[in-house]
């Protein structure tokens, strides 16, 4: 089974757009969470999402904001601000969407969490130590996380019980080898430096893991985001990739 795992689309309907024609013919798409905050298209992002067949989708921690359950305290200004204008735009039906996800599946080898397995919605993996203590956390083979934007691989030799990591180009398969954590970047909000849509195809039957990039069109988006009066940093940060 060829499965899309995407995370951290934020709203963002035209680099969601370009990674599904990217991604070509697919069996299941696996999304990581955060499919509103920070971009203009929430409703138009959520209602394509739903509709995709074979569909596994979680919860971040944008979307809780979005649905009033976090303190926008708890985001930067400019987060918050987006967040309250997301709140606002949102359609009540669309609202209910994102009540109705979890934020936590497991699907045969592989345990999915927005942020991590020990704290799926907030905690961020972005050092070893983080890695190591979270390897602790699940018991399948694979963990799928997001929430940090950034492509990352963490694999544990069993040998040594610690997690170092891995890295593969883009377009490259890489042979899957328990155990491992692995976070296809972000679709709309890419914070690497690149600010190409970032994803993943996972092969179930051979087992590999293909990070890949895709080009959308950046100037579109932040024309829209200024024309909802979204902050104008935000749409800025689209073209550098941070
Ligand atoms: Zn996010």
């Amino acid at each position: 089974m060829r499965v899309l795992v995407l995370s951290d689309i934020h709203a963002n309907l035209t680099a969601l757009e370009a990674v599904l024609s990217d991604s070509g013919d697919v069996e299941a798409v696996w999304c990581l969470g955060d499919l509103v905050g920070y971009g203009p298209d929430p409703n138009e992002v959520i209602e394509r999402v739903r509709g995709i067949p074979g569909l596994l989708c979680l919860i971040g921690n944008h979307d809780q904001a979005a649905m009033g359950i976090i303190p926008l305290s708890r985001f930067n200004h400019d987060a918050g601000a987006a967040a309250a204008w997301t709140t606002h735009t949102l359609k009540p039906e669309n609202l209910a969407y994102l009540r109705s996800l979890p934020s936590k599946i497991t699907f045969e080898d592989f345990t999915l969490a927005h942020g991590s397995p020990r704290q799926p919605v907030w905690e961020y993996i972005l050092d070893l130590q983080t890695a190591d203590v979270n390897f602790e956390a699940f018991t399948t083979d694979y963990c799928l996380i997001g929430h940090s934007h950034l492509p990352l691989i963490f694999l544990r030799e069993e040998a040594n019980g610690k997690a170092h990591l891995a890295s593969v180009a883009w377009g490259e398969q890489m042979p899957l080898r328990p155990r491992m954590i692995l976070n296809p970047g972000s679709v709309g909000q890419p914070r690497d430096m690149d600010p190409r849509a970032a994803y993943a195809l996972l092969d179930l039957k051979d087992e590999t893991w293909q990070p890949r990039r895709v080009e959308y069109d950046v100037a579109q988006v932040q024309e829209r985001m200024l024309r909802a009066g979204l902050p104008e940093r935000q749409a800025m940060r689209l073209l550098a990739g941070w």
